[in-house]
């Protein structure tokens, strides 16, 4: 079996310690005769899977006890209009920070519920920066104050959170939840797609402070309305069963054999370093970001030339590193390098880079 370097951006590399426990298990849950394919989601195996994959949610990223945990689907691109339907029902007025596309797409969407402000982008410089906030530009009675806290097309980051005061900070993790620490206190609501760090497509992951819970306007859809699933445990109707156990292996591998989140960042932060000292020393190859606001998560680079880009990542491909190629909007390449890819990934990554580097000269 020759399995791949997969720098895919999501759905994206996942451990193989998870795969190989999964399949051990794909025919027969622990002695229930069943997959968790084909398990009722009221039954009591399945209730032991849910709650454990939310307690240890709870644990490995130390959620506070007056956040709810929501395991919902329809992907962080339905969170857009899902926290504007929830949230935007007070003042009617939110803001906004652009950073790119995903971060537009939530303001545009909730723009058509109420008064959305974009208080900064870095759209001028292609989103290669996170833009200087100014407290003065911030709404002082909006509901909430949105930011995509890691740029996945981009490679940006927010290494520092803004400073809302009272408004409630949103915030969408999508590209960097359980990648490192994070105080979930100082938000009022995250959100997350799982198909990065945390397991396949299918889940989306909502974290909320409770007394941000019953403030939707009427219209909204039962579905769409965040109390629905926090009194009813996730469980209202039918919830991604198999994502969700599979989240639950992830957790169980970043506990156990990684040793929590503070652990995961080490590595993170090691592996990001190997690919941006290459990149920052070679000749053919740049980042396309500014320093202080490089992502560890999704590293794009370029060579300048287009048609070099295309041999590369051609050449990538053959030698067994796929998707690097870069978020069709912006070309050149990009690494994701999410924490189910080993350090060993990205020495090797590098090597080829510097051996195409010396070929190419
Ligand atoms: N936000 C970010 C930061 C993303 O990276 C993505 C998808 N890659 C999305 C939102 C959209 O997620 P989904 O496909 O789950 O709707």
């Amino acid at each position: 079996m020759a399995r791949v370097y997969n720098f895919s951006a999501g759905p994206s590399i996942l451990p193989e310690s998870v795969l190989r426990k999964a399949a051990g298990e794909m025919l027969d849950y622990q002695g229930s005769g069943q997959s968790v394919m084909e398990m009722s989601h009221r039954s009591k195996e399945y209730e032991t899977i849910i709650n454990g994959c939310e307690a240890l949610l709870r644990q490995v990223m130390a959620v506070p006890d007056n956040y709810k945990v929501l395991f919902l689907q329809g992907g962080a691109s339905s969170q857009f209009a899902m926290v504007p339907l929830n949230l935007l029902n007070g003042s009617g007025k939110a803001d906004f920070v652009i950073t790119g596309q995903w971060a537009k797409k939530a303001f545009q969407e909730a723009s058509r519920y109420g008064e959305c402000k974009a208080v900064a982008s870095s759209a001028d410089k292609t989103f290669s920066y996170i833009p200087k906030l100014n407290k003065a530009d911030f709404t002082p009675d909006a509901d909430y104050f949105h930011i995509c806290m890691n740029n996945t097309i981009y490679g940006t980051v927010f290494h520092e959170l803004p400073d809302t005061g009272d408004v409630p900070l949103v915030a969408d993790l999508s590209s960097c939840i359980l990648s490192a620490p994070i105080d979930i206190s100082k938000f009022g609501l995250v959100y997350a797609g799982a198909q990065k760090n945390m397991g396949p497509a299918g889940l989306t992951v909502v974290i909320v402070r409770e007394d941000l819970l019953g403030k939707a306007r009427e219209s909204t859809p039962t579905m769409f309305n965040y109390v629905t699933h926090a009194d009813n445990g996730s469980m209202y109707n039918t919830p991604p069963t198999y994502a969700i156990y599979i989240c639950k292996l992830v957790l169980e591998w970043i506990k156990n054999d990684i040793g929590g989140l503070a652990e995961m960042e080490k590595i993170n932060r090691k592996k990001a370093q190997i690919l941006y000292d290459f990149l920052d020393s070679s000749k053919l190859f740049k980042g396309t970001v500014v320093k202080e606001d490089r992502s560890l998560m999704n590293i794009p680079f370029i060579t300048g030339d287009e048609e070099m880009d295309k041999k590369f990542v051609a050449q990538a491909k053959e030698a067994g590193f796929v998707n690097l190629k870069g978020h069709r909007s912006v070309g050149g390449m990009r690494a994701s390098i999410y924490n189910a890819m080993p350090t060993e990934g990205v020495e090797k990554l590098v090597e080829l880079m510097s051996k195409f580097e010396a070929q190419n000269k």
